[in-house]
This record gives structure tokens, C-alpha cells and sequence, in this order.
């Protein structure tokens, strides 16, 4: 790898290369210090598509794992290096934004630069991606596209997989591919899918071409509402997106996650929080919408300055994940979530059965301290549940995974797959819900496992992600 690209770009330190073993799949047994999987061979940082093409052609003729990574904030262990001497590709020094055209209304970044960098630099010029996911000050271009990331604005803005207008990638042996920018083409299916959401185990995203919107923030109308059953909430959810209207955030907490966003005024209620947004006569016509709904149910209201200074606080940045790490180390807790996605006929019986089950059959179920859910992104036949759950571990650190998240997770998932829903919104397969891979799927997996040998045929990039890993 030195002889590649140089020393500057090779990193070898053991401190570093146990770091980058694990993702936030492991932040318990990390913060002990516990890294008990393979440890990388290296992490290499290329400076340009050319070199991520060279360390690709090695990593194919020489059969080295390839592991791609950028913002690190990864949480169902699709960084994770599960075989012997895998290199770990950082494109986080892959960081300009090379064009923001405000005729075309779309911006191209290399895969490194940071969401929260292209906003700061779109909003001075009335401009915006509408991606806002809580990660936004960390997570960076290239695995947002590679994970089906979604943002706080999802309802009128949509998921990468709505944003991105064209890429670039290169695949195993180094073949630079460019997905051309164009509005729309009847040109075969979509090969954008393809790289969108391939996590790292088909190829590696080199550059990304995003659409804009205008930025006209001061139209914004905050609106929240308690009501008395999660069913509630989602009902009133649905009637106003399957009615047409668009609020760019859309979302119910049960009572349980209402309570560490909005302890100072949800009064043990499910609370709904709107957001409409867009050009001004566009706002005030859904505002008037959710007025309306609102004026037929049974609901108490919430100051609108409340839910607008929750949503000014709500993303994370690195002094976050910081205070969390002291937390862990000093309490002995932790919190996860595990994020779902069902039709709305089904929505509040998924939330009752898994509610149920882990209370009834979850042998640690004294030890949970918060169990509850929010849908936060919704669609014209249904919505997401993003299940939420904080433990204190009574148990040794290296047991915790398997103790309490796993089996936690594993309610989660098989239950939305009965509900006939998916397994996975937003967070990707990772390596921790690939037992799971082919009943998602069912008959379509074939698709899927057939771009993996189509493109990846000897299997070097990102192994256990998507896919489970062969037995050797
Ligand atoms: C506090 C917190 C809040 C979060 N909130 C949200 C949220 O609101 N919405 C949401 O969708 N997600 C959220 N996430 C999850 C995570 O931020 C997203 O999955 C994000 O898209 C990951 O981007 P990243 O740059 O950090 O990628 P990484 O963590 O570096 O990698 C993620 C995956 O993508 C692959 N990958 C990375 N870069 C490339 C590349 N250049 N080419 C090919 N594959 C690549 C990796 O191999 C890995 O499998 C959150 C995570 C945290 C920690």
C-alpha cells in the first residue's frame, strides 16, 4: 500500500487500526477497550479516484478484503473487519465540493466532504440538499449514498435514493464507473440502484451529484400535539400524507421516547410534531391542513417555539458521541435502536407486538431503563418505526452484544418481517441483520445475490456485509 500511494497515505498504528475494526455496532465494548475481532491490515487514504482504482486492482489480484469508509458513523457493523488483514479504504481526504450550479439545481462533492460542509456552504446562496439526517455534522457523501441514508425532511425532500442525479464509483479490479447527470432516462432500469445502499460490498463511491432546492427556512411553521394512544398519531399521520400534503417532518413518539425529548412538556402523552415547509403560499396551505386535522381530534397543543428549539439541538456532532462515551464508562448503559418499516394498516399492531414481545420474552427486561418508538419518515402506503431502547448492563463488557442487543434487535427484526414488512429503513444490512438477508428479500434475492457475483466475484469487498459470510 505505501509503495501505492506513499506513506502519508498508509496508516498502521495499533491504536488506529483497533479503532477501525469495529463501528457504533460495538461503542460499548470499544469504550472498554475490548476489540476482540480480526484487526485491519491498514487504512489507506486516497487522495483521488485513480489511487482508490490502484488499491482496488491490488486488492482484487492479491485477494485482500477491501473495507470502504467515510464519516465512521456507521451502527449495524458495515465497517466492521471480520476476515484476517482487510485494508480499510478512508475517501474521507476525498473532500471537495467541485461544482454547485444553481441553474441545473444540483451540487457534485467527492465522497468525503461532509454533509454538514456542503450545507454550510449551499445556504449563504439560498440553496439546499434537504438531507438532514441526525448525523449530518459527521457522516460524509460517500457513505450516505452507500447506506440509503434519510434526513429529519424526508416527507417533502425524500432519502438519498430521491437526491442523488449521478455518481461516480470505482468496482473490484479498479473500473471507474460515471452514472451520467441527467432529470430523468427511460434508458433500461435505474443502475444508480445498483451503487445506492451497496454498503461498501459492490464498490467504492468516489463522487456523488446531488439535486438542490431553495433554502427559505423563514417560512417554517413548528407545530407539535399530545394525544392519548400511539394509534392515534399515526392515524393523523397518514390521514394528512395519503390527503396529499407534504410536511417536510412528520413524526409520533410514544410516550416513553416522548419523554427524553420532550420531558418538560409531554405529560406522559404520544406527541406529533409537524413541520411545513417550502415556499410560502405552499407552507401556509399545509400549516392550514394540519390545522384543520388537528381541530377534528382529541389533542392538546404545544407551544410551537418548544418543538423549533427541540429541532434546533436534535443532530449529533463529535461532542456528543464524546459525552456518550464518558457516560457508558461511568454508568454502565448504553441506548441502541433498531429501525423498521411497515405498510400503515399494520403499523400500530407492529408496535403493540414488539412492545409485548420484549417485555414478556426478553430475559432482561427489568434491566431496560427506556423502551419506545417514533415513525419519522412516512410515505403514501406507509411509514418507518424506529424502535428505541437504553439498558443498564448488568453483565461483563464483552457479553453486552450478545446479552442485550442482539436478542433486543432480533424481536425487532423477525417481528416486521412478520408484520410483511422490512427489516431495515434506513441504518443498512451492516453485518447484523444479514441472517435476515434472504427472508427480507425472498424470491428477489437472487437479484441481489447476483450483482454481488456479477461485480465482486472473488468476494474482496466488505465481506459479511449485505451478505453473511461464507463459511471458510
Ligand atoms: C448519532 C447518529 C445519528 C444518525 N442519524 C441517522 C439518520 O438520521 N439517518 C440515517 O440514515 N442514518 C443515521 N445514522 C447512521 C449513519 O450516520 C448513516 O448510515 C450515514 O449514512 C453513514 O455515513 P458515513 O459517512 O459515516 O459512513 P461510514 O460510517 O463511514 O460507512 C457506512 C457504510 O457505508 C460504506 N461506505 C462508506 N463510504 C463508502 C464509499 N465511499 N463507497 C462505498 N461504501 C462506502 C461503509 O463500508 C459502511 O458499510 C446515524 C448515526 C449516528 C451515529
Amino acid at each position: 500500500m505505501t509503495e501505492l500511494l506513499g506513506p502519508h497515505a498508509v496508516q498502521t498504528s495499533q491504536a488506529q487500526l483497533k479503532e477501525a475494526s469495529v463501528d457504533r455496532f460495538k461503542k460499548y465494548t470499544a469504550v472498554h477497550g475490548i476489540f476482540d475481532g480480526p484487526i485491519p491490515a491498514a487504512i489507506v487514504y486516497p487522495g483521488s479516484t485513480a489511487e482508490v482504482a490502484a488499491v482496488l486492482r491490488f486488492a482484487e489480484e492479491n485477494l485482500v478484503n477491501v473495507v470502504p469508509r467515510t464519516g465512521g458513523t456507521a451502527t449495524e457493523g458495515g465497517l466492521e473487519t471480520v476476515v484476517e488483514d482487510s485494508v480499510v479504504v478512508d475517501g474521507s481526504r476525498m473532500n471537495a465540493v467541485t461544482s454547485i450550479d444553481p441553474v441545473d439545481m444540483m451540487a457534485t462533492a467527492q465522497c468525503g466532504v461532509r454533509l454538514a460542509e456542503l450545507e454550510d456552504m449551499l445556504r449563504p446562496r439560498g440553496l439546499t440538499t434537504g438531507h438532514s439526517p441526525q448525523s449530518k455534522p459527521l457522516a460524509q457523501m460517500g457513505g450516505l449514498v452507500a447506506t440509503r441514508s434519510i434526513g429529519q425532511f424526508s416527507t417533502l425532500y425524500g432519502g438519498i435514493e430521491d437526491m442523488v442525479v449521478g455518481l461516480e464509483a470505482v468496482f473490484p479490479g479498479g473500473k471507474v464507473t460515471r452514472i451520467k447527470n441527467v432529470p430523468r432516462r427511460a434508458a433500461g432500469p435505474d443502475i444508480r440502484h445498483v451503487v445506492i445502499g451497496s454498503e461498501g460490498a459492490l464498490c467504492f463511491i468516489t463522487e456523488v451529484t446531488v439535486k438542490l432546492f431553495r433554502y427559505q427556512p423563514e417560512h417554517n411553521r413548528y407545530f407539535g400535539f399530545l394525544v392519548d394512544r400511539f394509534a392515534d398519531g399515526i392515524a393523523a399521520l397518514r390521514e394528512l400524507i395519503t390527503a396529499g400534503y407534504r410536511p417536510s417532518v412528520c413524526r409520533v413518539y410514544s410516550p416513553e421516547d416522548a419523554r427524553q425529548h420532550f420531558a418538560g412538556f409531554y405529560r406522559g402523552k404520544n406527541v406529533v410534531v409537524l413541520v411545513a415547509e417550502g415556499p410560502k403560499r405552499i407552507a401556509d396551505a399545509t400549516a392550514e391542513a394540519i390545522e384543520e386535522l388537528f381541530a377534528g381530534r382529541r389533542h392538546e397543543r404545544v407551544d410551537s417555539g418548544l418543538i423549533q428549539h427541540w429541532f434546533e439541538n436534535l443532530n449529533w456532532g463529535q461532542d456528543r458521541i464524546d459525552a456518550e462515551k464518558a457516560d457508558m464508562l461511568t454508568n454502565a448503559r448504553l441506548g441502541y435502536t433498531t429501525e423498521v418499516s411497515v405498510d400503515w394498516s399494520r403499523t400500530s399492531d407492529l408496535f403493540d407486538a414488539v412492545m409485548s414481545r420484549i417485555r414478556s420474552e426478553f430475559p432482561r427486561a427489568a434491566d431496560l431503563t427506556m423502551l419506545g418508538a417514533h415513525s419519522s419518515h412516512s410515505y403514501q402506503t406507509g411509514t418507518n418505526l424506529y424502535f428505541v431502547y437504553d439498558y443498564t448492563i448488568n453483565c461483563s463488557p464483552r457479553e453486552e452484544i450478545e446479552v442485550y442487543h442482539k436478542p433486543l434487535n432480533a424481536i425487532i427484526v423477525t417481528e416486521a418481517l412478520r408484520a410483511g414488512g422490512s427489516m431495515v429503513h434506513h441504518h443498512g444490512i451492516g453485518k447484523y441483520r444479514t441472517p435476515w438477508v434472504r427472508q427480507e428479500h425472498g424470491s428477489a434475492f437472487y437479484l441481489l445475490s447476483t450483482l454481488k457475483h456479477a461485480f465482486d466475484a472473488k468476494g474482496v469487498m466488505n465481506a459479511g456485509t449485505i451478505f453473511p459470510l461464507e463459511p471458510s
